[in-house]
């Protein structure tokens, strides 16, 4: 039977969190089993339901990558069908015209480039730190060394940042690809090595990229009684004003990324505060990686050939719609412990053949 022939997979996009993860999330296993599917009530739990411009950027540039089959592809559509062909590696230049995240585009594209035949380059424009996404700082120090392991080897680098609401931000990936994803075991952190961070801002007074900073020092070394190294980033290439706080909690055996952003009045410190809460949390909770990458992490954990694990901070909507998502394409065995919004552990167990 042609891939065209094949009975698509069908997907309730109104399932669980009901928002763009579960079309992203299909659209890369989609590409690398070359399963076609189809999504019904696309973001329907979410206020502008259907496609915006970063989830149709996601699916046309996937399309392009995959030389895919694709139906009802517009903005604001609730139902799409996608048929992939191969993955072709290549050099690639994607755009979402708003300040859509490109990171949550690559949550579409880049595993399946990551598990291409040659290399890529890719080129994104589009928002790079903007509310609800992964800033782009979390994919490179969270994200990337967390997959390094598992045989994936990239670099990427931001040559101008793209804030909420301009957007226009570029960065660069080179995707060295790898064969299989080698088994991961993400349970037991280690102790902590250091607490790294950055506090940068662009088209602001220089005293906000400084209180920011300040007030997460003196939060840290009070509350936590660690001695952070947060460098601070004046000036920063954008196209409008932003401000950024990251900071990142490297243990022995994993990395864990928590920011937050500036907007019209709200002041540095409350920035401060957002990102340091969230680092109290989860150091706090014991959990082997933080609430973001337990999601972010299920595609390449369900794609490994032996077992894989990992206990989290909290069992988020997000991680266990994806994990629904995926049970739909795989038929990797998913062991579950911990309440939704508790702490929990998640084994990957891959049928024997
Ligand atoms: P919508 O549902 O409106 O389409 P979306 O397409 O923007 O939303 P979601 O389905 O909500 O996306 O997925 C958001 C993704 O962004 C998740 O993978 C989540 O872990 C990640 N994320 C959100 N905030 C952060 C953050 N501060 N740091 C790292 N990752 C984040």
């Amino acid at each position: 039977m042609s891939i065209a022939e094949e009975k698509p997979i069908e997907i309730d996009g109104s399932y669980g969190e009901g928002g763009g993860q579960i079309l992203r999330t299909a659209l890369a296993l989609s590409a690398i089993l070359k399963r076609p599917f189809t999504i019904h009530h696309i973001r329907s739990k979410r206020m502008n339901p259907g496609l915006q411009a970063q989830h149709l950027e996601a699916v046309e540039a996937l399309a392009q990558i995959t030389e895919a089959k694709t139906e009802g592809v517009k903005f604001g559509s609730q139902t799409i069908s996608f048929c992939p062909k191969e993955i072709i590696s290549g050099d690639y230049h994607f755009e979402v015209k708003t300040a859509g995240s490109v990171i949550l585009l690559l949550q579409a594209i880049f595993l399946p480039l990551c598990l291409a035949q040659g290399p890529s380059r890719v080129t994104l424009v589009g928002g790079t730190h903007v509310p609800w996404s992964p800033p782009f700082h979390y994919f490179l120090r969270v994200l990337l060394p967390t997959l390094e392991p598992m045989g994936i080897s990239v670099d990427a680098a931001i040559e101008k940042w793209g804030f909420y609401p301009r957007g226009g931000g570029r960065i660069q990936l080179n995707i060295n690809p790898a064969q299989e994803l080698k088994p991961l075991h993400l349970t037991d952190r280690g102790s902590l090595k250091r607490i790294w961070g950055l506090s940068a801002r662009s088209n602001l007074p220089r005293h906000v990229a400084e209180r920011q900073k300040d007030q997460a020092v003196q939060r840290i070394q009070k509350e936590l009684n660690i001695e952070p190294e947060i460098n601070v980033l004046h000036d920063v290439s954008s196209n409008g004003p932003g401000s950024f706080l990251f900071l990142l909690a490297e243990h022995e055996k994993a990395f864990a990324g928590f920011s937050s952003l500036g907007k019209k009045g709200k002041p540095a410190e409350r920035v401060a505060d957002e990102a340091v809460d969230d680092l109290k949390d989860y150091l706090r909770s014991g959990g082997g990686i933080d609430l973001y990458l337990s999601d972010q992490i299920i595609p390449f954990m369900a794609l490994t050939k032996a077992n894989s694990s990992f206990t989290t901070a909290r069992m988020t909507g997000h991680l266990l719609t994806n994990l629904w998502v995926v049970s739909h394409f795989l038929q990797v065995r998913v062991e579950k412990q911990g309440e939704a919004g508790e702490p929990g552990r998640v084994d990957f167990i891959p049928p024997t053949y």
